[in-house]
């Protein structure tokens, strides 16, 4: 089976219940996040709503520090708001606010709701960043597999492993690397080694993919080259949430949204 039927059938697999009664796959609720600096509080995101249906592409657009990379982390169950809720096909990502004690709240290291959010992040969402983030010490071939190694978990990795090498051959052929698979990053340009990346995003098929300005290091050629493999993506079905700075970048996607003073907006 290809590649982009197997990504198309377990889209759909995933796929019939999946807009939940509001109308978005990926949906975020009254978002607030706030740093403490000091004594000094920076609020970022501001009761923010995003709304973002199932293969859709939406990109994020916001000048720098306005918030970006914050509402990605949000939105990817990687950094928990102070107010707000995000929902994925219907399921909460974060525990409830509302009524906790603390006594719950020292118990959610072990609760379901802290293992659910494990869960998405690990198995839903697929990241990728502006600075790649590979493990230097490790091949092109190494730094994919070794995600699904991580995944999978040292008991099932036995029966799962040949299974495992196979996807990652397969998307780093997507990708157009497998003649690189024994390099080392070091040895790769900028844009190869965002799409060592992008492999590594999409090896167990997540179903948002989340990139943080994925083009923002690279020459007008290479990003021109990870836009295609986006595009080419989102035709499969792929949902894509992608920040940038950039106008031309955010023309790819079906819709742009402004992150401005916390909250977004179409412009
Ligand atoms: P963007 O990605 O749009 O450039 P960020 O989400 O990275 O913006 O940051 C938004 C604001 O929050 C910035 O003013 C930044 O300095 C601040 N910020 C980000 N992360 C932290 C942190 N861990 N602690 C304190 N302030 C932070
Ligand atoms: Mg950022």
């Amino acid at each position: 089976m290809s590649n982009a039927s197997q990504r198309e059938r377990d889209t759909t697999a995933v796929g019939a219940s999946a807009e939940d009664a509001r109308g978005g796959f990926l949906r975020a609720e009254g978002i607030s996040r706030t740093y403490r600096l000091g004594r000094v509080d920076v609020p970022v995101l501001r009761r923010a709503d995003l709304s973002v249906r199932r293969g859709e592409f939406a990109a994020i657009m916001g000048k720098s520090g306005s918030g970006k990379s914050t509402l990605l982390h949000v939105l990817g169950a990687l950094d928990e708001p102070q107010e707000g809720q995000v929902f994925v096909n219907g399921e909460p990502v974060y525990a409830p606010k509302e009524r906790r004690s603390f006594r719950a709240r020292a118990l959610d290291v072990l609760s379901v709701h802290e293992r659910r959010r494990n869960r998405l992040r690990r198995d839903t969402f697929g990241f990728v960043f502006q600075f790649y983030h590979l493990l230097p010490e490790l091949t092109v071939f190494e730094n994919v597999l070794v995600t699904e190694m991580v995944r999978t978990g040292v008991l099932r990795w036995p029966t799962a492993r040949s299974g495992a090498r196979r996807r990652v051959s397969a998307e780093l052929e997507r990708v157009g690397l497998s003649h690189r698979l024994a390099h080392r990053p070091s040895e790769l340009s900028g844009g190869e080694r965002q799409r060592v990346a992008i492999a590594r995003a999409l090896v167990h098929r997540p179903s948002v993919l989340l990139a943080d300005e994925p083009t923002g290091n690279l020459d007008a050629t290479s990003g021109a080259a990870i836009l295609a493999i986006f595009q080419a993506l989102h035709a499969e079905g792929q949902t894509i949430v992608m920040v940038t700075h950039d106008a031309t970048v955010a023309a790819c996607a079906d819709r742009v949204l402004h992150l401005d003073d916390g909250q977004l907006a179409a412009k």
